[in-house]
């Protein structure tokens, strides 16, 4: 049966390059009726942080991206970090090195920087060479008096052509004479990225290994370390990079990156795995819009693209206001909250039916406005206190048409004389205005507009002047007559 895994390293916040890894395996497993695994590799212990990891769990949590096991959840083939499984790397090191795998180096850094820069002088690609390679018993203890800490390396063999296909790239080929001796324990005992991988890969029987392309160039390593250790390696299948608009790879500098920036924008959930479902992977139909059980349905490897993904922000926003219109008002209510801070609205609880209608009402004036919950604050002057904004440009000249001063006043007793303003009676009263005025539509709405806002745009006067209330319309025409 399949198993697939999502491997972060808890040194920030899931990215979304993370968060399609993740998603791609889910799916995967998923599709297969197979078993899905986040763990955490915690060996970078400078940058690692339990705060890093729990960000990236609760925003899987927040994108319903479940797993079956890994950290949390528990298993039979934990622990799920890294820096717990150190005694099993461990053994794994012995293995390598009684097989002839692996040997202890004992070069210091000031000697690998000197290889390096003499290779570059040549021109060759920096990369071990090797001096350690055949230190004899005598050799190491004379070293290890020195006090020097060794690491390990893997012996790389010579000649090899390093075969990796790939389910997303087909056939990749690597040469084993462009790659030294790799270290694959630190001397601090730590082991590195492309030894840990692949022990933890095998203990866990996993049987596709799904995850971003910046790591195909790893492969060729595990690879060797599967091949020394005598276990096939797993399928490997590597999606592509993701760009920006520009055309270059998406970095902190494009805006948001990071899974929780877009929670805290009031994204949909339901949006942004729908978005990202996209990044490079390409339905066979025209349907755009994909509920995660579509998208478990319908996923496969062979439709995941090579060439980069585009990160399109336009894109992403289309999709958002497709979920926000299935979205209940009510959800829609608690989503804008954090965004209306200015209103004081209490939490649910604490909340009166006013109050909630008002928010609910408010959210319905908007909806077509809007890309996403936080976009609610921009709104806000329209529908709430009694202060206008100041008109400016074309806006100035609506209100010194000669017939304004008549309008606003008709407006004003209208209003005071309807009992209650509800999106009806306004329309009513609106409908009214034109007829006994003898004005075109226009001509009525825009001074009313204009009075109530300072905009010649923005949300229909049948749902901005309920929602104002009484007091604060009044309160707006009054200070535009002054
Ligand atoms: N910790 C690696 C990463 O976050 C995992 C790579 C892998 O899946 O092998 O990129």
């Amino acid at each position: 049966t399949i198993r697939v895994r999502f491997a972060p390293s808890p040194t920030g916040p899931l990215h979304i390059g993370g968060a399609r890894s993740a998603l791609f395996n889910y799916l995967w497993a998923r599709k297969n009726n197979g078993t899905f695994i986040v763990r955490s590799e915690d060996t970078d212990l400078e940058r690692s942080s339990r705060k890093s990891e729990q960000n990236i769990l609760e925003a899987l949590r927040w994108l319903n991206i479940q797993w079956n096991e890994g950290i949390e959840v528990g298993g039979d083939h934990g622990p799920y970090r890294q820096t717990d499984r150190l005694g099993l790397y461990a053994e794994y090191t012995e293995k390598l090195i009684a097989g002839g795998h692996a040997y202890y180096c004992y070069c210091s850094e000031e000697e690998i920087e000197q290889e390096r820069q003499e290779l570059l002088a040549k021109g060759e690609t920096p990369r071990y060479l090797g001096k350690c390679r055949h230190l004899t018993a005598e050799q190491r203890a004379a070293l290890e008096i020195e006090g020097r800490k060794p690491v390990v390396r893997f012996r790389v063999p010579k000649g090899q052509a390093i075969h990796i296909s790939d389910q997303v790239r087909g056939d990749v080929v690597f040469e084993s004479d462009g790659i030294g001796d790799y270290v694959i324990v630190k001397s601090d005992g730590i082991p590195t990225y492309n030894f840990a991988v692949v022990v933890d890969d095998i203990t866990m029987g996993i049987t596709h290994v799904i995850r971003g392309e910046e790591h195909l160039s790893n492969t060729p390593r595990q690879v060797l370390i599967y091949q020394a250790l005598g276990v096939p390696a797993p399928e490997f299948a590597h999606i592509s990079l993701i760009h920006n608009s520009e055309g270059r790879k998406m970095s902190k500098r494009d805006g948001d990156t990071a899974v929780i920036d877009y929670q805290r924008k009031g994204y949909l959930s339901e949006a942004i795995v729908n978005f990202i479902a996209l990044l490079g992977w390409a339905p066979s139909g025209e349907k755009e819009f994909y509920t995660l059980d579509e998208l478990a349905e319908a996923f496969t490897l062979d439709r995941v693209s090579k060439s980069p993904a585009v990160f399109d922000r336009h894109k992403l926003d289309y999709i958002n206001t497709h979920y926000l219109k299935e979205t209940s008002l009510e959800q829609l209510a608690e989503l804008a909250l954090p965004h209306l801070e200015e209103l004081n609205i209490p939490s649910r609880e604490k909340r009166s039916t006013e109050q909630q209608e008002w928010l609910e009402t408010f959210v319905k004036a908007i909806l077509d406005k809007i890309s996403y919950l936080a976009e609610a604050k921009n709104y806000i002057h329209y529908f709430h206190g009694s202060i206008p904004l100041e008109p400016d440009g074309e806006a100035i000249d609506v209100l010194k048409g000669e017939q304004v001063p008549g309008v606003l006043a008709l407006f004003k007793r209208k209003v005071q004389e309807t009992e209650t303003l509800t999106g009806e009676t306004v329309k009513t009263l609106l409908k009214q205005m034109t007829k006994e005025l003898k004005l075109g539509g226009k001509l009525v709405y825009m001074p009313v507009r204009v009075a109530l806002t300072g905009q010649m745009h923005g949300p229909e006067l049948y749902d901005i002047i309920p929602l104002l209330g009484r007091e604060n319309v009044l309160g707006r025409i009054a200070m535009t007559e002054e």
